[in-house]
C-alpha cells in the first residue's frame, strides 16, 4: 500500500478541513481499506477517521419523520426494535448486509457510498471506464451482476440494499457540501453514476452524509433479496416497497430496485398505476410489467427479469400481509 496520513476529526468542520482535496473519510473501513489494499483508488494523502464525529451515531424519532445518523451501523438497524415496527422494509434490508461481523462495524454513510462491486473495475489490472479507461469490459464480457438500465456506457449498479429500502420509503440523505447542508432524495444521491462512468455516486470529494431523513407517512415497507449465497454475498436483485395502506387501498406506494441500474431503479408511472389500487397478484404483476418495460438485458443477466419480476410482485404482496 502507498504511505498515507492518519487523522481523526473531532468535528465535521474539521473533518472537511483535514480531508482536503486528497483525503478520503474513513467509517467502518470495510469497503474503503479493500480499495485501498488493491490500489484501485487514487491513493489518498490522508484517511480521515470520522467515527468519533459527535451526534451522527443517533436514531431520532419525530413524528413525521426520523432521522437516522451517518454512523449508525447497519446492525443497529437490524436490531432496532422501533425501527422494526416502524420501518420494517428498512430493518429487512439492514439483516441481509453481507455478514453480522460487517453488519457491527459497516456504518449507513459507508454503506450508501460504498464503491461498484464490478469484477472489472475490482480487478487491479483493468482499467475500466470507472478507472478512465475507454471501455466497459463488462458490456462483451461477463455481465451477470451487472445492470439492465444505464444512462452511459458503464453497467455497474448500485449495490447498498440500505439505498433500496431508503427509495421506496422516500427518504432523503443530508449531505454537508461546501460548509452548507443539502438535501439529496436516493435518486439525487446516484444520479452522477447514471450518466458518468467515473462517478459512483454524485458526492463530491469531501462531501460529508451526515445523517438521512425517513418520512413516517408509508407505515408498511418490505424488502426483499436474491444472491448466490444465503449470506456475505451482495443481491443479484434487490426491492423494497412501501406504502400506506387504508382501507386496503395503497396511498403513495414507492417501489424501488437495487442492483440493476446505477441509482435505485423506480418508475414514476408504476407508482402512480399503483396509487388507490388494492393489491392482489394480477396488479402486483402489471406493476412488475411497468417497472421493467424498459430493461436492456445483456449477454449473461437477462435472468434478472423474471427475478426481479417476481421480487417486485411478493414484496408489493408482502406490504398487505400476504407471502
Ligand atoms: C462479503 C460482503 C458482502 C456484502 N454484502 C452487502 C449487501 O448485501 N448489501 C450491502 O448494502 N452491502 C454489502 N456489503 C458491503 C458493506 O455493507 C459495505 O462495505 C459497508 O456498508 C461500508 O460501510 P463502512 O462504514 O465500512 O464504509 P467505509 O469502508 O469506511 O467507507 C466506504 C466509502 O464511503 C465513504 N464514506 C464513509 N462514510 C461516509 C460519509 N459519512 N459521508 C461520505 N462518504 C463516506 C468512504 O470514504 C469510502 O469511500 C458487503 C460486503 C462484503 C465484504
Amino acid at each position: 500500500m502507498n504511505g498515507f496520513q492518519y487523522a481523526t476529526a473531532r468535528s465535521t468542520d474539521s473533518a472537511r478541513e483535514l480531508a482536503g482535496e486528497k483525503g478520503a473519510y474513513l467509517a467502518g473501513g470495510n469497503d474503503l481499506l479493500g480499495l485501498l489494499k488493491d490500489y484501485l483508488i487514487g491513493s489518498p494523502e490522508i484517511l480521515v477517521n470520522i467515527k468519533s464525529l459527535p451526534g451522527l451515531d443517533k436514531i431520532e424519532h419525530g413524528k413525521k419523520s426520523w432521522t437516522i445518523g451517518s454512523l449508525v451501523t447497519v446492525a443497529q438497524i437490524e436490531d432496532d426494535a422501533e425501527i422494526k415496527k416502524t420501518f420494517p422494509g428498512l430493518q429487512q434490508a439492514a439483516a441481509e448486509v453481507a455478514s453480522p461481523q460487517i453488519r457491527n462495524v459497516a456504518t449507513v454513510g459507508g454503506n450508501l457510498a460504498q464503491h461498484s462491486r464490478c469484477w472489472y473495475f475490482r480487478h487491479r489490472d483493468t482499467v475500466c471506464l470507472k478507472k478512465n479507461g475507454d471501455l466497459c469490459y463488462a458490456r462483451e464480457g461477463e455481465n451477470r451482476y451487472h445492470s439492465l438500465f444505464t444512462g452511459n456506457t458503464c453497467i455497474s449498479p448500485v449495490v447498498s440494499s440500505l439505498a433500496t429500502a431508503f427509495a421506496a420509503l422516500d427518504a432523503t440523505a443530508i449531505v454537508l457540501h461546501d460548509g452548507k447542508e443539502s438535501r439529496l432524495s436516493m435518486n439525487e444521491l446516484y444520479h452522477r453514476a447514471w450518466e458518468n462512468p467515473l462517478a459512483h455516486n454524485s458526492l463530491d470529494n469531501g462531501d460529508l452524509i451526515l445523517r438521512v431523513e425517513i418520512p413516517t407517512a408509508r407505515s408498511r415497507s418490505a424488502y426483499l433479496q436474491v444472491s448466490d449465497k444465503h449470506a456475505f454475498d451482495w443481491a443479484l436483485v434487490s426491492c423494497a416497497a412501501a406504502a400506506e395502506v387504508a382501507g386496503g387501498k395503497l396511498k403513495s406506494p414507492r417501489v424501488a430496485l437495487g442492483s440493476i441500474s446505477p441509482v435505485p431503479h423506480q418508475v414514476e408511472a408504476a407508482n402512480n398505476f399503483l396509487d388507490g389500487k388494492t393489491l392482489d397478484d394480477a396488479t402486483a404483476s402489471q406493476a412488475a410489467d411497468m417497472i421493467l418495460k424498459d430493461a436492456k438485458p445483456l449477454a449473461h443477466n437477462a435472468y434478472k427479469v423474471p427475478l426481479a419480476h417476481a421480487l417486485i410482485r411478493r414484496t408489493l404482496l408482502k406490504l398487505k400481509g400476504d407471502a
